[in-house]
């Protein structure tokens, strides 16, 4: 079982849980459909994760569990919402005739994916240099363990933002809702991945996949070293960009997460809702750093 998880979650949730979304999608069928396949997708990420942890410890909820449920529920919502706002956005702002409708529809949705990550990749790195964009997304980085289900936590705010940069282009080349909504879940699975604390394996993909591997370097705690690896579904724009950072020899405790300025971080939703909006909320100059730097470390942003 413990070797099924390690070399057969990935596929599952990339080929199957995808697949079947891409095939809901083509079909037209009821998007309740994609609301099961995404419960199959967490709930398949609780599994994985007690099968073959990467820290036993991360399982254990930190008094966190009701809240990144609740950051889910809204988060989730949002994006559906958004989905189905799709046909007005792409009525009056998208240019005629550009979308490859003639595509095999998993080719379109693979397009989408390719798109959005661009979008999503930089809005997330202006995010560590901005910041009033730090400010939202500092809520994403206060978590002090990382499982699956916390990659869907985050300020609603700062997701709309992401969301926005990451399908602004498809917008304007004539998206059709029916791949957003693949594109919808292609995105919730690979939150539910990249946090994952399955202690899964994908040989080299890892320097390519953005996945949990990686994935741990961006949510060290100490300003500039975590400011790596910013890629959603890809690590291609980071290995662009020189973002990426890797160390197979790194391990990662609970002492390594969160953000080392902001110590004490709200931990209720209402809380942390409003702490982007407080005078805390703020990055301060002269933050902590490390004693021991890792591989690389780029200029400190705005922790
Ligand atoms: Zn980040």
């Amino acid at each position: 079982m413990r070797t099924l998880v390690r070399y057969g979650y990935v596929p599952f949730m990339l080929l199957a849980v995808n697949g079947a979304g891409i095939a809901v999608a083509a079909s037209g069928s009821s998007k309740l459909w994609l609301l099961g396949l995404l419960s199959l997708a967490i709930a398949a990420s609780f599994v994985a994760e007690r099968v073959l942890p990467y820290r036993a410890d991360w399982n254990i909820p930190h008094d966190d569990d009701r809240r990144d449920a609740v950051h889910a529920v809204v988060n989730e919502t949002l994006t559906l919402g958004s989905v189905a706002a799709l046909p007005v956005l792409t009525a009056v702002a998208s240019i005629d005739g550009v979308w490859p409708h003639d595509w095999p529809f998993v080719l379109q949705v693979l397009a989408a994916v390719l798109v959005a990550d661009l979008g999503i990749t930089l809005v997330h790195l202006a995010s560590h240099r901005i910041p009033a964009l730090w400010r939202l997304h500092a809520v994403h980085h206060s978590v002090k363990r990382a499982y699956g289900f916390n990659g869907l936590m985050k300020h609603p705010l700062h997701q709309t933002l992401e969301t926005a940069a990451g399908v602004a282009p498809l917008v304007l080349l004539g998206l059709p809702t029916s791949v957003a909504y693949a594109l919808a879940l292609c995105v919730a699975v690979q939150l539910l991945l990249q946090h994952s604390n399955a202690d899964y394996r994908v040989g080299p993909l890892r320097s390519v996949l953005a996945l949990n591997q990686a994935h741990r370097f961006h949510h060290l705690k100490w300003s500039g070293v975590g400011d790596v690896n910013f890629g959603l579904f890809t690590l291609v724009w980071d290995h662009l960009l020189g973002t990426y950072s890797y160390d197979p020899e790194r391990r990662f405790t609970s002492d390594d997460l969160g953000m080392a300025a902001k110590p004490h971080y709200p931990g209720g939703y209402l809380a942390q809702l409003a702490e982007p909006f407080r005078r805390r909320g703020a990055c301060t100059a002269d933050e902590p750093r490390p004693e021991v730097a890792a591989k690389r470390m780029p200029d400190p942003a705005s922790r």
